[in-house]
């Protein structure tokens, strides 16, 4: 730790960090190639080198000014009445501009191989409602500076000063009114609470200020009846907010969140303004990253399945994918093992839980089916044009596929992204090519290696389908009990164990972890580390092992597992982790897994009464 400092442009410094770094500087060569003019270029590089060029020049971005933000500007001028302000919502809902409310498309978690409409929560500018609801000295603070950032954006689109500060406050006062009305985030993972699947004459009850056919119709979606609106009390929250409110107000609240949401393509004084209290404030970075590293993030955002299929033919052979199935394979024979061995589950739950293990999909480095963006016009020098367009496309994507069969084939995450996940509505782990690369996956290093840093995040993935989230799904994606209630108990037993663990730990002064918030988490790391584990241990196969740079494979394993999650982090950051992050520090992720195993224990000779060793020592799988 002490010889890698935290980069002046970070937040926090990791393997993960690391890993993303380089997977940029890829991605940077394969754009700054794309974005040279040539008649003779392919579709597909004209598309992300132009908008990486656009994006990139910065000089004619200053000069623009807000003037790409005009023809918004002049919508929200022009509103009259309440009436009007749905049609500006609306225009921003498809260009991805976020305010009031958000309205996609889900799987329908009843029917899991058909897409439905789903509006949920949002609205806000904060990380999470609690930073409008919350009273301690840090909070208030938080708040004042967040108020101070409005005023000073709100100013730097032409607000006058004394204007700029009644208005920052009525944004706030908007937002809290959302925030009251939204679902906490521990509430948020237990499914049936996000679940209300109702007709559009429902919705509009609890909304009336809303005119919700003109909305749907706007979005041009495909027509449906029935939605699922995730949390039915903040549709309550959000007509007394459109009732109680001005017209005024609500204009500059809608002019606050076209600035907010914009600003990264905007002229250096908005991109300088939103890093200070985003970047500075929440998470202590002290520099803005180079302008390269936010082009790249912004095009991976936009036009990801068009880059990441030139990072794929780069970095991800078809051998490479071979070996990554091989050992999720082996994985999830482990964990069928698992399964069949506990004491505590009885054998019609288990049967449950092999057929929903034999279901799982496994999507592994991209996508089988490139998604198609030649309707996606970029033009050369319109940066923020380009941006809404890409968006534009991907919100009438998604919105059309509501009324349709689940495409099981999609993927939530680009193919150069540093991350993987499980989804519980279609059963499937993926593991984006941006992970499988060293020093997650490394071709040269021994198996206790290779199994103990992305052979524990593949056993991670998995538990996410047995955690206390995922086991509420069953083998097709639908939310259906399959238990026992004598198993979900035991089940449930073992899961406070975690609960408390990992409640004791404190990641930053006078903050502890939510143990409820990172159950899922927390159980997927114990699961995924103990998964792996065992598959090392099959590899093996008993034989005598030579020690490697003076370590046996078990302790190399769990040396790779710490190596994973080894990381600097400024305490800012930290502390909005704490609050909004299902995921433990890194610290605690490996401190907290390791303590729990008994292997550990045994590979580097730790007793009991010493810190590595729990007790009790929790386990759910
Ligand atoms: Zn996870």
């Amino acid at each position: 730790m002490a010889n890698n400092p935290i980069p002046a442009d970070q937040s926090a410094w990791d393997f993960w960090a690391v890993r993303a770094d380089r997977n940029r500087a890829v991605l940077r060569a394969i754009l700054d190639k794309a974005s040279v003019e040539d008649p003779k270029r392919s579709a597909v590089d004209q598309k992300i080198g132009d908008f990486y060029a656009s994006c990139m020049d910065e000089p004619a971005i200053d000069k623009l000014g807000t003037r790409p933000l005009d023809p918004e500007l002049k919508r929200i001028d022009a509103i009259q009445s309440k009436d009007d302000i749905l049609d500006v919502v609306i225009r921003f809902h498809r260009i991805g501009v976020g305010a009031l409310f958000n309205f996609s498309s889900e799987p329908d978690a009843k029917n899991s191989a058909q897409m439905i409409a789903g509006i949920d929560q949002g609205g806000l500018g904060l990380p999470d409602r609690d930073y409008y609801l919350k009273d301690d000295p840090k909070s208030v603070k938080l708040r004042e500076e967040y108020l101070a950032h409005v005023r000073r954006m709100l100013g730097l689109a032409g607000v006058a000063p004394a204007r700029a500060d009644a208005d920052a406050r009525s944004v706030l006062r908007i937002e809290t009114e959302l925030a009251k009305g939204s679902l906490d985030r521990v509430s948020r993972r237990d499914p049936s609470q996000t679940y209300h699947k109702m007709s559009i004459q429902e919705l509009a009850a609890l909304s009336r200020s809303v005119d919700w056919p003109k909305y749907f119709s706007g979005m041009g979606t495909p027509s449906f009846t029935d939605l699922d609106v995730s949390v039915p009390s903040f549709f309550k929250a959000l007509d007394a907010v459109l009732a109680d409110s001005s017209v005024a107000d609500l204009k500059t609240y809608l002019r606050w969140h076209l600035l907010h949401a914009q600003a990264p393509l905007l002229a250096k004084a908005f991109v300088d303004e939103n890093f200070r209290y985003f970047g500075q404030t929440l998470t202590g970075s002290k520099e803005l990253q180079p302008r390269w590293k936010r082009c790249v993030q912004i095009t991976d955002g936009d036009l990801g399945f068009a880059l990441g299929q030139k990072y794929v033919e780069q970095v991800f052979p078809p051998d490479a994918k071979a070996r990554v199935l091989g050992m999720v394979q082996e994985i999830e024979k482990m964990l069928g093992q698992d399964i069949q061995s506990l004491d505590w589950m009885t054998p019609a739950t288990k049967q449950q839980a092999m057929i929903k293990l034999r279901a799982v999909a496994n999507k592994i480095g991209y996508p089988d089916k490139w998604r198609d963006y030649s309707s996606v016009s970029i033009v050369r020098g319109q940066a923020l044009g380009n941006d809404e367009r890409a968006s534009e496309f991907e919100v009438h994507r998604t919105l059309n596929q509501i009324g349709h069969p689940v495409d099981r084939g999609e993927w939530g995450m680009t193919p150069p992204t540093v991350n993987a996940y499980y989804s519980p509505l279609h059963n499937d782990i993926n593991f984006p090519a941006g992970i499988l690369q060293p020093p997650f996956f490394d071709n040269r290093m021994d198996a206790a290696v290779n199994y103990g840093a992305i052979g524990s995040i593949m056993g991670h993935e998995l538990t996410h389908g047995f955690d206390d989230q995922g086991r509420q799904y069953d083998a097709e994606g639908n939310l259906r009990n399959w238990w026992t209630p004598e198993d979900a108990a035991e089940f449930q037993k073992r899961a406070e164990c975690l609960i408390k663990e990992y409640s004791t730990f404190s990641p930053v002064d006078g903050v502890h972890l939510n143990g409820k918030l990172t159950l899922g988490e927390n159980t997927a790391d114990n699961g995924g580390v103990h998964l792996a584990f065992m598959a090392l241990m099959k590899s093996l196969d008993g034989k005598p092992q030579p020690k490697i740079d003076g370590f046996t494979p078990q302790q190399r394993f769990f040396l790779a597992w710490g190596q994973a999650w080894c990381e600097n982090i400024r305490p800012e950051r930290s502390r909005m982790l704490a609050q909004i992050d299902p995921h433990s520090p890194g610290r605690d992720r490996v401190n907290g897994v390791l303590g729990n195993m008994p292997e550990f224990g045994e590979a580097f000779a730790c007793h009991q009464g010493q810190p590595m060793v729990h007790a009790p020592a929790c386990r759910v799988w």
